[in-house]
């Protein structure tokens, strides 16, 4: 995870700074009784005003969020809790064991999270705050005026504008109640005349209410009210599909599937039953049994061009995800195309697998040999937070934890909800996450209560600090761009990104700054290549961070956050260096570079020498310890000598970089004396190993042309490991060389 700060207004940082005091201050009335500082009417008007200031200025200014202190979810069934009453509630407390039943008087409004006043059957009112919400839900559907609400073992918290308020953070610890629940306390019941309404009045009710995209509604009070109203055997079958339309429509994918399944069994389904279980298939990535369900289709009505389509995208979906064959100008073509960029295509895992990678705990191993370049693993992200800094209705979010005093500019915020979500509405996922790396944090390992699954925000938010990468749109066009602009030294590509996604099995690769295998983005898929050739049962390292000759300490630092120290070769060999080599070398390294910038086309040799000097003060094969610093100083001088349009020296001095990397390259020396150029062995990869391939084969078009497709050729591969794939490589490759 590499989220970087990008720049915030001052005044703001300070308003943030007031609020995250605030906070911590409030922590010191933990345990005291619940006071009202402003009468029911002074709330309600300050509410009604703040809910016209979220309407008529929905998109100015960044959004923050706090981040509470943890507390788990309740795992207990509302039976085993007792009732408690506003005024008996204390501030900063988790109320173990005990629920509040609330009716929400107002229309609510969003932010970040979505508010309304509440009273309780004593007539007590207080901001009820609800977090991580479905963001395509309206705020009324979600807490509409009249409402009433089940909380489970609320918490009570200074708001960071200085009032109370209740804050549900686990969004599994409130549901909805009807007014003939028993929970609903009977000075609130009425008896509606819908409540005797016939199964059929409910599903027409419910498809009313699905035509106004409220098919939450139409959930959880019609369809699902219906079916406990003894339908016959057809109402049912109507109400289950209908319901199963709405919950397709509102993501649930496998009640979806459930519910089609149960009509499936029943009678001998219809073609139109099989097409919507097909839909809810491919939704769930299910690409096997998708095609499965439309082949008889496709079979028993062979002219349906469309059935053959949707049979054929089929297919594609399984080639990709069986095979790891992707057609990858389709994934751009995708990428300009969609917001968020969430693409239509399968992930492929190749011959990789999870297993325990000792005091790392768990890495990811290859199964088989594999050569530098092939595809480890191209995979949909399990939940993708874009942000289009660009786009004209761009608002930053700001994460801010005032226990730890860390603020994260960037999509987590989103992520957490869209993570969140998803949870909720596809429990089966539950376990994927929690099995992520998630530190010391003890997950409470009830999935269901109340035949509802159980979502620990605070577990899901420690897996995403620990488990996410940032991400650019494309990595072709954020990285390449930086490599032609030469700057790429400081890799400041990722600075300016607020994306991020979580993928599941690529969050198991372990880091190592002496990376064997690359990360690269299309959208929400991430591709992973092997950067060396690996024997089986090797495990795959990419790189959080990049390394540089002088920035040990700084990258340690970044490594504090997941816990641990790097203890690749390259760190290794930093610590047991003595610091007397360090100076030399960073003096050597200074002089060099500033005699490069003087170098003339006839005044070559004092540059030389330095680089020359600096070699002699590396004492370790570059097999075992790629030398970063040498590496940088050497293709620094191949690039002047391009300027100068020396081919020889450009040769000289390209390969003797690449060999600095640990690269054994057989062949390719002015003068030439054979007619292969070959990769022995890999080196570590950095971004500017691939211009320095290209410029090799420049030169060997002019002083060795039986080289030049060769060098293209390693050109390639490096295109193919950095970048994700090598389909675009004809056109970058004329650009690189530009
Ligand atoms: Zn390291």
């Amino acid at each position: 995870m590499d989220l970087k700060d990008m720049s915030v207004p001052l005044s703001f940082i300070q308003g943030v700074m007031e609020r995250m005091e605030m906070i911590l201050a409030a922590q010191a009335q933990k345990g005291q009784p619940l006071t009202w500082t402003e009468s029911r009417e002074g709330l309600l008007m300050r509410h009604i005003f703040s809910r016209l200031n979220a309407i008529s200025k929905p998109n100015v200014g960044f959004r923050t969020a706090f981040v509470p202190q943890a507390y788990p979810p309740c795992t207990l069934p509302f039976s085993a809790l007792t009732k408690i009453m506003l005024k008996d509630l204390r501030l900063e407390t988790h109320h173990k064991g005990k629920y509040l039943i609330l009716r929400c008087i107002v229309p609510s409004y969003r932010l970040i999270n979505v508010m309304s006043i509440v009273e309780d059957e004593c007539g007590d009112v207080i901001m009820l705050t609800l977090r991580h919400q479905d963001e395509s839900r309206s705020w009324d559907e979600i807490l509409g005026c009249g409402m009433i609400l089940a909380v489970k073992e609320p918490y009570l918290r200074r708001m960071s504008d200085g009032t109370n308020g209740i804050i549900v953070d686990h969004v599994s610890n409130y549901k909805h109640i009807s007014m003939k629940d028993n929970l609903t306390p009977d000075r609130w019941q009425e008896r509606p005349p819908e409540c005797y309404e016939k199964a059929t009045t409910c599903n027409i009710t419910g498809k009313e209410l699905a035509k106004e995209n409220m098919h939450f509604s139409a959930i959880s009070s019609s369809y699902t009210e219906g079916l406990s109203r003894c339908p016959t055997e057809e109402e049912l079958c109507t109400l289950k599909l209908n319901r199963s339309e709405a919950y397709f429509m509102t993501d649930h994918l496998e009640s979806a599937l459930l519910d089609i399944e149960s009509v499936e069994k029943m009678s001998k389904p219809e073609d139109n039953l099989l097409l919507d279980k097909a839909r809810v298939l491919y939704e769930m990535q299910k690409f096997r049994e998708y095609c499965d369900t439309l082949k008889p289709l496709a079979v028993k009505d062979p002219k349906n061009e469309e059935l053959r389509k949707k049979l054929q995208r089929g297919i594609d979906r399984l080639i990709e995800q069986e095979r790891g064959r992707y057609k990858f100008s389709k994934l751009y073509d995708e990428v300009t195309m969609l917001r968020p960029p969430v693409l239509d295509h399968a992930t492929y895992i190749g011959p990789v697998a999870v297993k325990s990678a000792d005091h790392r705990g768990r890495g990811l191993f290859t199964t088989k040999e594999v050569k530098a370049g092939d595809l480890l693993l191209c995979e949909k992200a399990l939940g993708l937070a874009f942000v289009d800094t660009s786009a004209p209705n761009y608002r930053g979010t700001l994460l801010v934890n005032a226990q730890q005093g860390t603020a994260t500019i960037g999509g987590q915020v989103d992520l957490l909800t869209i993570m969140i979500q998803k949870l909720q509405k596809n429990p089966s996922l539950i376990p994927v996450i929690s099995e992520l790396h998630h530190g010391s944090y003890e997950p409470v390992g009830v999935s269901f209560v109340d035949d509802a699954p159980v979502v620990d925000t605070f577990l899901i938010e420690k897996v995403l600090s620990l488990n996410i990468f940032a991400c650019p749109l494309t990595t072709r066009d954020c990285w390449f761009g930086s490599i032609t602009k030469n700057d790429v030294r400081i890799n400041k590509s990722n600075a300016k990104l607020g994306s991020c996604g979580l993928w599941k099995v690529a969050s198991y690769i372990n880091h190592s700054c002496n990376i064997n295998a690359q990360r690269s983005f299309i959208g929400d898929m991430i591709i992973v290549r092997a950067s060396r050739d690996l024997a089986p049962d090797t495990e795959v390292f990419t790189g959080y961070d990049m390394p540089s000759a002088d920035g040990y300490d700084e990258l340690q630092k970044k490594f504090q956050h997941y816990g641990f120290e790097c203890d690749c070769a390259i760190c290794q060999d930093y610590r047991d260096t003595d610091k007397e080599t360090h100076i030399k070398r960073n003096r050597l390294i200074a002089a060099a570079s500033e005699e490069i910038e003087r170098l003339t086309r006839s005044k070559t040799a004092k540059a030389e020498a330095i680089v020359e000097r600096l070699a002699a003060c590396y004492t370790k094969p570059a097999l075992e310890v790629p030398r970063l610093g040498l590496w940088d100083i050497q293709f620094q001088l191949a690039e002047k000598y391009s300027i100068y349009f020396k081919p020889e020296k450009i040769v000289e001095f390209g390969l003797k970089s690449l060999e600095s990397l640990g690269y054994v390259i057989q062949g390719g020396e002015i003068p030439c004396e054979s007619v292969t150029l070959k990769v022995i062995q890999w080196g570590l990869m950095m971004p500017l190993v691939l211009r320095c391939w290209a410029l090799l084969s420049l030169s060997y078009h002019l002083v060795a042309p039986e080289l030049e497709g060769q060098a293209k050729a390693y050109a390639k591969i490096t295109y193919r490991v950095c970048i994700g794939e090598d389909e675009t490589f004809d056109k970058a490759y004329r650009e690189l060389l530009l």
